[in-house]
């Protein structure tokens, strides 16, 4: 996969919008602030692709990305987790998000990310049961592991595996990684997961 040949290619307003289901598709989905943008910019290393400074609460776009190749897609989902947009918003927008993990044909794989130093926040766990019920398989990526030392990133890693087997969530189907868009550790591991998801 041509990573580095990353194209913007469309928007969608809502996931009911997406563009038709042909080829296969990965996607991107955390809490905002999560990292999304710098990790999207560290893999495709393009650092104008997604943008890193967005408004926090605005309704966003699902941004659509072909990675070299028309058949092979990159979608960014909105962040979320931000309290400012209503309840109808987050509900709308949950019912939609399940549907696009469970049905979307093109979908391969889900990559999460959660910033190490809060990882499993309100929704997270959510999305991964939802993915899990679609037998989708999700990468999860602590983001800014930079931000912690060496023994604390394995710590980390140790008590969210822990968890996630507490959720009755270790399945074959969930992997687990530190991830650094600022030192760019973690890229060659996530391209090598995406890769196997892509073209299996
Ligand atoms: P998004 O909202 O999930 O797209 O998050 P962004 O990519 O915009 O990043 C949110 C904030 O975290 C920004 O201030 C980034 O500079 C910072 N950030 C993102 N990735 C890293 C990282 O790997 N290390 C550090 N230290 N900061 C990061």
């Amino acid at each position: 996969i041509a990573f580095g040949k990353a194209r913007f290619l469309t928007s969608a307003p809502s996931i009911r919008q997406c563009p038709p289901e042909t080829g296969r598709e990965v996607a991107f989905a955390g809490r905002s602030n999560a990292g999304k943008s710098s990790a999207i910019n560290a893999l495709t290393n393009n650092h104008r692709l997604a943008r890193t400074s967005k408004t926090p609460g605005r309704t966003q776009l699902i941004n659509f990305f072909t990675l070299g190749d028309e058949a092979y897609r990159l979608v960014d989902l909105p962040g979320y987790g931000y309290a400012k947009v209503s309840r109808e918003l987050k509900e709308q927008w949950q019912r939609d998000l399940s549907e696009y993990l469970e049905r979307r044909k093109t979908l391969q794989g889900l990559v999460l990310l959660m910033d190490i130093r809060h990882p499993l926040q309100e929704f997270d766990s959510a999305i991964l049961h939802w993915a899990m019920q679609g037998q989708m398989p999700v990468h999860i990526l602590l983001t800014k592991a930079d931000k912690l030392s060496r023994s604390q990133v394995n710590n980390t890693l140790f008590k969210v595996h822990k968890e996630l087997k507490n959720l009755g969530l270790h399945d074959n189907k969930l992997s687990l990684q530190p991830f650094s868009a600022l030192s760019n550790s973690g890229v060659d591991e996530l391209k090598s997961v995406l890769q196997s998801w892509l073209i299996p």
